[in-house]
């Protein structure tokens, strides 16, 4: 694959206010707030805008204000919120969510967007775990996220300073003396690399579900996010806290990681036949909370009473009338893959589903490094050790506003871009275009970014998952570092007239690797059990609150155990 302009080429440059990395439903409302305050916005995504990402899978949104049941209020929304961090929810970043989440609806609602309604036209909220009252609420028939990106990307494209750049990847984020000054990314239609200039960047890549074998995620959530703050210098919090959707489709493999909701009315069995929660949980059953279940299957799986794909197995064949009215996507889904529900049972395990831990943000979102900013899954520190149903499609929205007002303020004040660390740019430019020279010797025996996905997802699955401990964790940290220093041993083949998918990848994984480093090492830094998994070795939770913050510092993953007062102060 030709580096069009290479080594000696002079790299095209675009200029923006602001640049926006990632178009779900936090980059979005990010660039759409930050145009309409007035700025010169870019959008970019390694995918096809608004339509990549975790957010066009999303069902529902959490509500506050008018949006809401008028019994509730704020106060109650931010107590549920603290509560289900245990801790380690930031307050400030709670009180700062749940204060601008009516406003930010009813911008969503003055663009188009349209709320689903029952037969008498009020609009429909439902309950969900761990929210005192029935805020949840939905569009399109449940199709939420899907109906949030149509009217943000409509909204979008009445702003003429909002531009959007589909398949282009961001590579690494330009800082200088402490501030942004840009980011590399590179072209993937045209294999070539470009430097946009800006005065403030928004990071909002998603989360870091394909580090692990299932997951619920799409394939563009290879942690890219993480790894670029890391390498800028970002404190990221709480990487240790990544939360797994109890049952999840382990076969067939093309369906692998999709959620099935409807498990607290059906049976899990192992390879046994036994139901298992009769073990666990001989009262309540399957009826219990999302990481109480997590727990019992993956429980099992560890002590190898599952299947040969490493599953349980669902069986709702007494209730199929009631997944069909409560859950009819899935019903239908399940139906076109053949799987019927009142014969078979559904093989299931728990799958990645949401990263909790993020860039360490202030309440404007900003990263400590001025005019960085980091939204959506990508940011730490509002959900603490557990995200409550619902609440990630609002934060979204909520800091993806901040976070593009603020810049927008920023931009109207500051006559002239930082200046960009030429050394550094072309010292990564090289780096890769070494790494695609080697490629074209013989690919078809070479080791491919590929291999070390499937290696990467293996030791997270097997070590870093909802049942951890000690030795497991340094086995992966091992494995890690090791895989880091056979990466010299890569070979990337491109494709000039399509799709550069092989360097694309190659990007993820060095992303995947590092971020997968910062997971371990958090996850063995904190000596207890607290929020979604286990540490075998430590199962009680400890009364002393410690908070882990991980960052690159001289090319070295620095890990910090912080105490923090009840409440997580900062
Ligand atoms: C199956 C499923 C169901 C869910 N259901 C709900 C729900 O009902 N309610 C709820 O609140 N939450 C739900 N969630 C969680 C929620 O959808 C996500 O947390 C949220 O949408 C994340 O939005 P985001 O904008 O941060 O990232 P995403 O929507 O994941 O978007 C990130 C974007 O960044 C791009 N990107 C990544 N890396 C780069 C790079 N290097 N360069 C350029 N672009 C890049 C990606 O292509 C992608 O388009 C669900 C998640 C899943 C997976």
């Amino acid at each position: 694959m030709a580096i069009c302009n290479g080594r000696s080429g002079q790299l095209e440059t675009v200029d923006a206010d602001i640049l926006v990395v990632g178009s779900g439903a936090a980059g979005l409302s990010a660039a759409v707030h930050a145009a309409m305050a007035g700025a010169n916005v870019l959008v970019i995504d390694k995918g096809i805008i608004g339509k990549s990402g975790s957010t066009v899978s999303a069902v529902q949104s959490a509500a506050a204000g008018k949006w809401s049941t008028a019994q509730d209020s704020l106060e109650a929304y931010c107590r549920d919120l603290l509560a289900s961090g245990k801790g380690l929810s930031d307050p400030q970043l709670v009180h700062t969510f749940v204060d601008h989440l009516e406003r930010v609806l009813d911008q969503l609602i003055a663009w188009g967007l349209q709320l689903d309604r029952d037969a008498s036209g009020e609009i429909v909220r439902t309950e969900a775990a761990g929210h005192a009252f029935a805020r949840s609420i939905s569009a399109a028939g449940g199709n939420t996220g899907r109906a949030l990106l149509k009217t943000l990307i409509r909204q979008a494209n009445r702003l003429p300073k909002l531009g959007k750049m589909p398949f282009t990847a961001c590579v690494q984020l330009l800082v200088r003396q402490q501030q942004i000054s840009g980011a590399l990314v590179y072209d993937l239609l045209h294999n070539r690399f470009r430097l946009i200039r800006c005065k403030s960047l928004i990071l909002a890549t998603g989360g870091i579900g394909q580090l692990y074998h299932v997951t619920t995620n799409p394939q563009q959530a290879t942690a890219d996010g993480f790894a670029l703050a890391l390498r800028a210098g970002v404190r990221l919090i709480d990487m240790e806290q990544v939360q797994f959707y109890p049952t999840s489709l382990v076969v067939p493999h093309h369906a692998k990681g999709f959620c099935l909701s409807f498990y607290h009315f059906a049976k899990v069995y192992n390879a046994r036949a036994e139901r298992i929660m009769q073990r666990y949980d001989p009262v309540r059953l399957e009826n219990v909370p999302r990481d109480a279940i997590c727990y019992a299957i993956a429980k099992e799986i560890r002590e190898g009473r599952c299947t040969p794909q490493r599953g349980l197995l669902l069986d709702v064949s007494e209730h199929v009338q009631r997944v069909r009215t409560w859950f009819p996507h899935e019903y239908k889904f399940l139906r076109q893959l053949g799987i019927r529900l009142e014969a078979e049972p559904v093989e299931i395990a728990p799958a990645a589903h949401f990263m909790m831990g993020g860039a360490r943000i202030n309440r404007a979102a900003m990263t400590h490094i001025e005019q960085l900013y980091a939204v959506g899954e990508t940011a730490g520190g509002l959900h603490g050790a557990n995200r409550l149903a619902n609440n990630a499609l609002p934060e979204c929205l909520v800091f993806g506003a901040i976070a593009g007002e603020s810049a927008a303020r920023y931009a109207r004040t500051a006559s002239h871009f930082n200046d960009v660390d030429g050394e550094m740019l072309w010292a990564t430019v090289h780096r890769y275009e070494a790494i695609v020279s080697r490629g074209a010797a013989a690919p078809e025996q070479a080791l491919r970014p590929f291999h070390w996905k499937q290696q990467i997802q293996r030791t997270m699955t097997e070590h870093v998952s909802v049942l951890r401990d000690e030795s497991g964790l340094r086995a992966a940290e091992q494995h890690l570092r090791d895989l880091s220093e056979q990466w010299a041993e890569v070979r990337v083949s491109g494709f000039p007239h399509r799709l550069a998918k092989d360097f694309l990848e190659m990007l993820e994984v060095e992303n995947m690797l590092l971020t997968a480093r910062a997971i371990a090492a958090a996850a063995r830094a904190r000596e207890e059990t607290r929020g979604a998994h286990v540490r075998l070795d430590h199962p009680d939770s400890s009364p002393q609150l410690v908070r882990v913050e991980v960052q690159q510092v001289e090319g070295r993953l620095e890990v910090r155990r912080q105490l923090q007062a009840e409440g997580g102060n900062r």
